[in-house]
């Protein structure tokens, strides 16, 4: 029967499980565990421990996702009996295991999740436990999950009884359990609680995702309780999770709300570092941020401008990180950007920063590795002696993508005239590198004689690389510009899988000062050059503010920035400015 317990007896409650999952970790439990697994447990053969006498059987199984802020993978793990037995017997074992009470739960489980269908999942849940079927790990987690995610909370009090019979059952939970419960927590509007459960959670030795701290962090946020959320803050960084938008987004709002200057300008810092541009949302908490009374009270009059200086230089330019300057109300506003970076509302230029070259070095390395791993190694080694022979280039182009932009069929006339555009603008005047696929150098509109003539005058001066059947060339161009630090000709924005396997800590600024986007009329191609600043949240000397959002993120509309100053001189510039046209 539910029992519908309170959020301080529940605690109770998982306080015992916490110490429950201590001893789970103990040697003499595991031994016991062993046992009373291995005799219910069909998947785990006695042999297996024979075999692997140091193996730990109960280790915990950490989820393999890489992606934090995916919903939740609970990918089953498909039974894995002994790989040296017979195929024979592997299948049998496997067939058995499917048709077993286990093995139909979790496939009918699995089902569930897939629908998101809660209410058979619990009816499955409590036949399984009326016929007393031994539910496992991945049983539980599919159960939690699905109540945790049930939007309207009617999955709450049975994903807590759920939880406690796993406890009783001593199940060993993992991340994804955990999360669950937090969730579960957070659907009670008890952030306490679920900030509770990430503490056991890692002091039991399983690290938290990004995921898990969203209940708490959130939940803290929601009720204005900037204490706790920055304790939240701090156990995420002392467990080395990084957070994200959304996360760095909730903490500026309650900060802001309650008018703490430190703590904004703090988070502030870390959105710069992290998040660089700033969606929509999170541009009209800073923006409300610099319209309030408590804004305007923080800051000096006078300062240090040496240590400004000095800062500046430290940080590598864009900030400086000494606290707000100035006194005063802000002027705030949405503003656009010159060509050159200066800011049309108040005239403040942006920096541009420049990129480690160490960084990209190594950013180079893991490309390769990266790439070696993807693609056919000993093409992709071939052409890097290729480019060690013919590079370096003052720019590649992604061929395939000027050859087809705006085009149904593929456009060498098109592509020559990038090709010989990049050439005249380069300073040594040598051809860019073409990267193109070698289906295309062979076959289409590479036939006919003018083309095959073309493709051939590229060839002779060792600018084409035609990536072999079966490649990716998107490695192939990205690694030549990274190697080469030339310039990248492509409209693709590089969002999709492969450049998301890159990590945003480099690849985004590399790709801002490097990516030459292209427009075409009837005069040729334009040639959209990299911007001579930086689109990263900016502090300037001055102590104004312009930060990036990722509207206008394309080559058609000017990017939108939020200027936020308190430049009184430029002000009385601008009002003596009117006056003058008056009186004129
Ligand atoms: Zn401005």
């Amino acid at each position: 029967m539910p029992l519908a317990l309170s959020p301080s007896l529940f605690r109770a409650a998982t306080s015992s499980f916490f110490s429950k999952s201590l001893f789970l970790f103990s040697p003499h439990y595991n031994s016991y565990y062993a046992r009373r697994r291995l005799s219910t447990n069909p998947l785990l053969s006695l042999r297996h421990f024979a075999k692997h006498p140091s193996s730990k059987p109960f280790r915990r199984t950490m989820p393999s996702s890489p992606s934090s802020r995916s919903t939740q993978t609970l990918t089953p793990q498909s039974p894995n009996p002994d790989p040296s037995a017979p195929p024979s017997t592997i299948r049998a074992k496997r067939k058995a295991w499917r048709e077993s009470p286990e093995g139909l739960l979790r496939r009918d489980l699995d089902m569930c999740s897939k629908r998101g269908d809660l209410p058979e999942a619990l009816r499955l849940y409590d036949a399984a436990v009326s016929t007393s079927v031994n539910l496992s790990l991945h049983h539980y987690n599919v159960l939690l999950y699905l109540c945790s995610s049930s939007e309207d909370g009617s999955g709450v009090e049975r994903g807590f009884e759920i939880f406690r019979k796993m406890t009783s059952d001593a199940v060993e939970p993992n991340e994804a359990t955990f999360t669950s419960a937090a969730r579960l927590a957070s659907l009670k509007r008890d952030p306490a609680l679920a900030f509770d459960l990430i503490k056991q959670m890692s002091a039991a030795g399983i690290s938290p995702k990004l995921r898990s701290y969203g209940p708490a962090l959130f939940g803290f946020c929601d009720a204005g309780d900037f204490n706790n959320a920055h304790e939240v803050e701090s156990h995420m960084a002392a467990s080395g999770v990084v957070p994200e938008e959304p996360e760095l987004a909730a903490l500026l709002r309650v900060n802001a709300g309650k008018g703490r200057g430190d703590d904004v300008y703090r988070v502030l810092h870390r959105m710069r570092g992290i998040v660089r541009q700033v969606s929509d949302s999170t541009a009209e908490v800073v923006e409300g941020w610099f319209g309030s009374e408590a804004a305007a009270e923080v800051g000096m009059e006078e300062w240090d401008v040496g240590r400004v200086k000095e800062g500046v230089v430290k940080g590598g330019g864009g900030w400086h990180g000494q606290g707000w300057l100035g006194k005063g109300q802000w002027s705030v506003g949405r503003s656009e950007m010159e060509e050159d970076g200066t800011c049309r509302r108040c005239g403040e230029k942006l920096v541009c920063i420049d990129i480690d070259p160490l960084e990209t070095k190594d950013f180079a390395k893991s490309l390769s590795a990266l790439a070696c791993q993807r693609e056919v190694k000993a093409d992709f080694l071939v052409f890097q002696e290729w480019l060690d022979r013919n590079g370096p280039f003052d720019a590649v182009i992604d061929a395939a993508n000027v050859g087809l932009y705006n085009q149904r069929n593929f456009s060498f006339s098109q592509l020559n005239s990038v090709v010989n555009g990049m050439r005249q603008m380069s300073q040594s005047k040598k051809l860019p590198l073409i990267i193109l696929h070698s289906g295309r150098v062979k076959g289409g509109p590479a036939k006919t004689p003018d083309n095959r003539k073309l493709i051939e005058s590229w060839r002779k001066s060792g600018a084409l690389y035609a990536t072999p059947p079966g490649s990716n060339d998107d490695w192939y161009w990205l690694y030549a510009a990274v190697n080469c630090r030339s310039l990248l000709v492509t409209n693709d924005e590089m969002r999709d899988h492969l450049f998301q396997l890159l990590g945003t800590s480099f690849f985004p600024r590399w790709k801002e000062k490097h990516q030459v986007r292209l427009t075409f009329s009837k005069k040729g191609p334009t040639f959209h050059m990299p911007p001579p600043y930086s689109i990263v949240i900016q502090e300037s000397e001055g102590g104004s503010w312009h930060i990036p959002t990722i509207l206008g993120d394309d080559i058609e509309t000017p990017r939108k920035w939020i200027c936020a100053t308190r430049n009184t001189t430029l002000e009385l510039s601008q009002s003596s400015r009117r006056l003058s046209q008056m009186s004129w």
